[in-house]
């Protein structure tokens, strides 16, 4: 296994990066799953940062502080709810990852975790999900030394075991 990964099982709000990634809503308000538990361990000043960025589009990402966090920054993304697979989710679940490295490099970010986007109340498949976020940060790794850390965070035991079956073929 490359030894920028590490794919570990815990709560995402316990770590101890730069940058932790959330899997929001468009609104970038009130969401739950992951995105409940970045607001309540992050702190009320959270939401009112995200009040002011006016939302996000499916498969982009936004920055904010990370505040109550152990983590310097949030990099909010908004992944595609699963339609059944032909709305183009593969690429916007693409872009979520893309935009998400992209965001984290143009803040200094040098570790950053991610969690399972999309596959919670968005319902994409878990190992389709999976494969997406190993290729794209494969393809990121190659060219990109200034990344240390990558973190993959799994809430559940069998989400934890499935990924690393998946992500043992890519890196
Ligand atoms: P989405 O709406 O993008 O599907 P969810 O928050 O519903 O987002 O779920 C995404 C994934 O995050 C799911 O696998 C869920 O189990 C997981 N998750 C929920 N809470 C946490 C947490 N505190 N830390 C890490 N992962 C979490």
């Amino acid at each position: 296994m490359n030894k920028q990964i590490e794919i570990v099982e815990n709560d995402i709000t316990k770590l101890h990066v730069d940058a932790i990634v959330n899997a929001a809503n468009s609104s970038l308000l009130e969401g739950g799953g992951v995105d409940g538990a970045i607001h309540r361990a992050a702190g009320p000043k959270l939401l009112e940062e995200c009040r002011t960025l006016k939302g996000c589009k499916t498969g982009e990402a936004k920055i904010t502080k990370g505040y109550n966090l152990y983590a310097k920054y949030v990099i909010h993304t908004v992944g595609p709810v699963w339609q059944g697979g032909n709305l183009n989710e593969d690429e916007l679940l693409s872009s979520c990852y893309k935009n998400s490295f992209r965001v984290a490099l143009e803040n200094g970010v040098h570790s950053i975790a991610f969690p399972a986007i999309s596959t919670g109340a968005y319902s994409f498949p878990f190992e389709r999900a999976s494969r997406i976020a190993c290729n794209v940060t494969n393809e990121f790794l190659k060219n990109e030394l200034t990344m240390e850390k990558v973190f993959f965070v799994f809430f559940s035991s069998k989400d934890f075991l499935s990924f690393i079956k998946i992500a043992e073929q890519y890196f």
